[in-house]
């Protein structure tokens, strides 16, 4: 039975602290974000995103750099199971090594680096740890 004021309204005590202490409703889950066609290098065959001035990074830098435009190495098929690792400063000798071996391979100087690392650490899982003195 709600009191009934003089007037004869019938008063109904505010709800304090319910409403505010209850765990909100879950927020439906934002739209998915919008994706915009992706501008591609004005240069045949690159397909490479834009970067500037209607060429993609690497002809953009081609273009600073050299004046003129030239077919890139096409993207190397990336392995599966494989990250992306640091850059990396080289002495001379080596960077001359990697450069011969990429030549002699015909590989990029990034699949030589990932060679050697690779083997190295093939080498290195299957030589027995020695004693510490
Ligand atoms: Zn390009």
């Amino acid at each position: 039975m709600h009191p009934v004021g003089l007037n004869g309204i019938i008063c109904v005590p505010l709800q304090t602290g319910s409403m505010t202490n209850r765990a909100k409703p879950p927020k439906p889950p934002p739209p998915p974000p919008v994706k915009l066609p992706v501008k591609q290098c004005e240069v045949t065959g690159c397909g490479r995103p834009h970067y500037a001035q209607g060429h993609c990074q690497s002809h953009h830098r081609q273009m600073l750099t050299t004046g003129e435009l030239k077919p890139i190495r096409p993207y190397r098929p990336r392995s599966e199971g494989t990250r992306k690792f640091v850059g990396l400063r080289l002495s001379p000798a080596t960077v001359e090594a990697l450069q011969a071996l990429a030549a002699e391979e015909g590989i990029s100087r990034g699949a030589a680096i990932a060679r050697v690392l690779e083997e190295w650490n093939v080498r290195r899982k299957r030589k027995p740890k020695k004693p510490r003195r």
